[in-house]
This record gives structure tokens, C-alpha cells and sequence, in this order.
């Protein structure tokens, strides 16, 4: 009886190492290691590719399809402010035109910090935004801070999350002090929002997700009103839902194909593709148009 159970244990020992090799501390070490290779390839080409210190949007002729990926290391992200946040206006539509960014009260002279770490891409006034200082992340995110009114660090500089960059103000076109905080990713302007966690636990949304054009155009979203997000962990997540979210648009006087184009972040030969009408077709007021 008693060999008998050592062979019943014998054996599902054997079966049982079988099914589940143990992971060794070398394959670990290995995985960690191409992990960190892969992220440092990330970071490098994210820190050369389109570098351009003197074009506040160096993707201008850079196509993004959509969706995109975007991840994130950090759990928090530093605030940008030295208090707490006092929102006055937000990423959306405002007074019939696109506001880019996120609106954050402050007095001139406050501190202006960075919110990850990263590298000083642009340093320079700018129409409307007024001083501004841009900071490209190593996850490819583009942080702009605008209507400062000192920098504290020039181009090409390494900072550090929650670094001191600049001081706040209201210089360029803006109606008394305020940070406009706006998250670019090549050259897309992502509603803030959909990042980062505006009260005061500084929190990051989600680690990994992928972005649908709902999220870069701010055609779709209000500027008094916090838009309600979804997060999309897989590419066909995203994919599906942009078909759900398909839209019908009116022409309305003085519309282009390239104006709303513009608009909704759809390219001009996707609408043509999906209304069967040519690059060159005149558009009628009153005619629909699926995006
Ligand atoms: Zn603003």
C-alpha cells in the first residue's frame, strides 16, 4: 500500500513538471532585459525623429493612423501647478472654434513643473499660446505649456518629472493668468482628460490603451462639460468602435472637403471613399457626408 503511494506521488510529480516547466531566474533576467532594450529603442527614437527646436508641430506632414498605441511607465504624473486645480476651461469645442488644451488658474509667477520626465523640445514665443515651453516625453507624448511668462530651462535640456520649467502667466491670447496645458501625440492633440486625472490624486488614466480620432478631435467634445471617456486595451477594440461611432456630417456654407477634413481628423480620401465622390467634387449645402 505504501509503494503504492509513492508511485501514485512519483508520478504526478513527473506529469505535473511536465505540464509546467519551472520558469528559471535566467529567463527572467532575459525578458527583463529585452524589455528594457525595447523600451530604450522607444525612448531614442521618439528623441530623434522629428526633433525640431525652432516648429512648434514638427509632424505637420506626418500621417497618424489611427488608432494609435500609447503607454505609459508612471502610475502618477507630477502636477503642473503648485495648488490645486481650478479648471476654467476645458479641451472641446469653444465660441465656434477648437480649444486644444486644458485650462488651469493660476497667478502670474506660480511655478509651471513638469508633468514626466522627458527632453525640452521647444522653448519660444508662439501666436496665441504666448511663451511657451514644449517637452517631449519618452512614451512619445508632447506636452505644451503656454502663456508662461519665464522659462526656466532651454532646448535639448533633460528634465526630470515635477522639475521646475517655467513661471506662469497670461502672455500670447489669453484673458488673465491661466496655464493651457495641451497633450500632443505627433502632432495630434489628445484631450487631456483621456491622460490624466485632473484632481489632486495626479493620477495616469491607464497604463496602456489605444486612441481612437473621438479623442484628437475636439469637434467632438465640449469645453464646459468633461466628455465621458472609454478606454480601448486592444487595436480591435478601437477599431470596432470607430465603426460604431461613424458619423453623418451636413455640408455647410463654406465648407471643403479639406476644412472638414481638418475638422474631424478624417482624411479627405477616406470621405471621398466612403461617399463615393471625387477629390474635386463640389459639395452641395445640405448634403451628407458619412466620417
Ligand atoms: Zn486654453
Amino acid at each position: 500500500m505504501k509503494k503504492l503511494f509513492f508511485i501514485i506521488i512519483f508520478f504526478y510529480i513527473q506529469t505535473h513538471a511536465q505540464q509546467k516547466p519551472f520558469i528559471s531566474l535566467d529567463s527572467i533576467k532575459a525578458y527583463v532585459i529585452k524589455d528594457s532594450i525595447r523600451k530604450d529603442s522607444i525612448k531614442k527614437h521618439f528623441l530623434t525623429t522629428n526633433w525640431d527646436n525652432r516648429k512648434f508641430n514638427p509632424y505637420k506632414n506626418v500621417t497618424v493612423e489611427f488608432p494609435f498605441e500609447i503607454s505609459f511607465d508612471d502610475v502618477f504624473y507630477a502636477s503642473p501647478i503648485p495648488k490645486d486645480y481650478v479648471i476654467t476651461s476645458r479641451y472641446g469645442w469653444r465660441w465656434g472654434r477648437a480649444h486644444k488644451g486644458i485650462d488651469i488658474d493660476l497667478i502670474t509667477g506660480d511655478e509651471v513643473y513638469a508633468v514626466l520626465d522627458g527632453k525640452v523640445r521647444y522653448v519660444g514665443y508662439h501666436s496665441g499660446h504666448g511663451r511657451t515651453v514644449i517637452i517631449r516625453h519618452y512614451n512619445g507624448l508632447e506636452t505644451v505649456y503656454a502663456h508662461l511668462s519665464r522659462y526656466k530651462v532651454k532646448v535639448n535640456d533633460i528634465v526630470k518629472k515635477g522639475q521646475v520649467i517655467a513661471k506662469g502667466g497670461n502672455t500670447g491670447n489669453s484673458k488673465g493668468s491661466h496655464l493651457h496645458l495641451e497633450t500632443l501625440y505627433k502632432g495630434k492633440h489628445i484631450n487631456p482628460e483621456y491622460l490624466f486625472s485632473f484632481d489632486q490624486k495626479h493620477k495616469i488614466n491607464k497604463p496602456h490603451f489605444w486612441v481612437t480620432r473621438d479623442y484628437v478631435t475636439p469637434f467632438l467634445h465640449n469645453s464646459k462639460r468633461e466628455t465621458e471617456f472609454e478606454y480601448y486595451a486592444t487595436r480591435e477594440e478601437a477599431e470596432n468602435s470607430e465603426g460604431i461611432q461613424q458619423q453623418v456630417y451636413v455640408v455647410k456654407r463654406g465648407d471643403t472637403l479639406y476644412k472638414i477634413s481638418r475638422r474631424y481628423n478624417v482624411s479627405i480620401s477616406r470621405i471621398c471613399k466612403a461617399n463615393s465622390i471625387r477629390k474635386n467634387s463640389t459639395l452641395r449645402i445640405g448634403q451628407e457626408l458619412v466620417l
